[in-house]
């Protein structure tokens, strides 16, 4: 009997994918991989669809596919391309799928893959974002099961074992504060997409790099945590944590704060992802708590991050609010990427973006369909793309 679990990785040639692989490499008896995809580096893709022997490799771009069956020719590895054939390969039967594609284009791949009934390992915060009711039900619905991987959301996660949500308090999500939290507030406005994307304490993806200095990363995860944990917005606080060793806490009615503390590597939130629920050993640096000496803690200032009040709004308003604050926020990030608008312009062109949705008379009490999302995602980028092009 074949005993290995079926493993799919979403995003395999990203951050999250790359780290993935690398636990996943450390144990090549115990699975069975099934489908590794990405976006347009087939290299990265080819090499490891033949070391992990997947039975197949969708690239994102169809352009990228003569290069593929080149690059796995002889290896009996099953070469594709496009949206079409990246939600086939989500589909396929696994027990346990890695949804670490990044943006809004995550969403329907690990749907579908939770449908099938597999346990959806979710890197792709912005998922819950844009579609929380959506995935929360698919999960209770099936045989599919939802584990976090966002650091912040592992850590609740793992206070929360055992405990009854009834007796939380309060959810306590910390930020890096990434790039600028030292900076002064008015040199914001020269600051460059280089700058944005040095992380001081994570390694991480480029576009969430930047999100951690805007602190729209904090802001989805915000988000995330009210969708996840079914938690009242005001029950849910952020504090800047520079050393990003506590990853997250939860406090109970008894006055008890559990803390998740340990060495900021995603290998961990991954790790307990795929060995759930055991917990197994896992390759990561130990945390000497004296050779660090100290921890510290700042207030996560609303003037220097808009995009927390941002976050509050949406969670109030819940419905396809959060597919329209994602799918602005993307579209202003690719703005300031390619230098059309100034780091501080983001959170204006998303504010404003959702203003303009919510004149869109009743859409964003819309229910929370496949369909529903992929409208207001389409509108927001729309709407956002105007507000750049006028300028603020
Ligand atoms: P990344 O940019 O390093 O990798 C993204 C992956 O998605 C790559 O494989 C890329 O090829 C693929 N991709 C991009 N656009 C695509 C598209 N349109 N269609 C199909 N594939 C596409 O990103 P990352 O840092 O690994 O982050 C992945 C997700 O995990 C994001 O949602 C991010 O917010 C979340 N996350 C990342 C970290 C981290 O430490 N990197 C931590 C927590 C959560
Ligand atoms: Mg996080």
């Amino acid at each position: 009997m074949n005993d290995k679990r079926r493993i799919s990785i979403l995003g395999a040639t990203g951050s999250i994918g790359q780290s993935t692989i690398d636990l996943i490499a450390r144990a090549p008896e115990s699975y069975d991989v099934v489908a590794l995809t990405g976006g347009r580096n087939v290299a990265a893709l080819a090499r490891d669809a033949i070391a992990l022997n997947a039975d197949v490799a969708v690239v994102a771009e169809d352009s990228a596919l003569p290069a593929l069956r080149e690059a796995l020719a002889g290896s009996g590895i099953e070469a594709a391309a496009g949206r079409a054939a990246l939600i086939e390969a989500a589909q396929r039967p696994a027990d346990w799928v890695m949804s670490a594609i990044v943006g809004a284009a995550g969403l329907e791949p690990g749907l579908r893959a939770l449908q099938g009934g597999a346990a959806l390992a979710l890197a792709n915060k912005e998922s819950m974002v844009c579609a929380g009711p959506l995935m929360m039900q698919t999960a209770r619905d099936g045989q599919g099961t939802l584990l976090p991987v966002d650091s912040e959301h592992s850590a609740v996660f793992q206070a929360l074992i055992g405990e009854d949500l009834t007796a939380v308090e309060r959810i306590v999500i910390t930020a890096s504060g990434g790039a600028f939290r030292d900076w002064p507030l008015e040199d914001l406005e020269k600051a460059t997409p280089a700058q944005a994307a040095t992380h001081p304490n994570w390694d991480m993806g480029q576009r969430i790099t930047i999100d951690s200095a805007s602190m729209f990363n904090k802001a989805l995860e915000l988000i995330e945590t009210k969708e996840f944990f079914g938690i009242d917005p005001g029950m849910i606080e952020t504090v800047v944590h520079p050393e990003s060793m506590i990853h997250a806490l939860v406090g109970f009615n008894d006055g008890a704060l559990m803390a998740h503390v340990g060495m900021p590597d995603m290998r961990h939130a991954i790790g307990f992802a795929l060995h759930y629920p055991e917990r197994r050993a896992l390759p990561v640096e130990r945390l000497d708590l004296v050779t660090l000496g100290q921890m510290t803690f700042r207030p996560a200032c609303e003037m220097r991050w808009p995009a927390l009040r941002l976050a509050r709004e949406v969670m109030e308003t819940g419905g396809l609010s959060g597919a329209v604050f994602n799918a602005a926020k993307e579209t202003a990030l690719d703005g300031f990427i390619e230098g059309r608008i100034s780091f501080p312009r983001m959170a204006g062109v998303v504010e404003e973006a959702l203003t303009r949705f919510s004149a869109t008379g009743g859409l964003i009490d819309a229910e929370v369909t496949l369909d529903n999302v992929a409208h207001a995602d389409h509108l927001a980028r729309q709407h956002a793309s105007e507000i750049m092009r006028d300028g603020p």
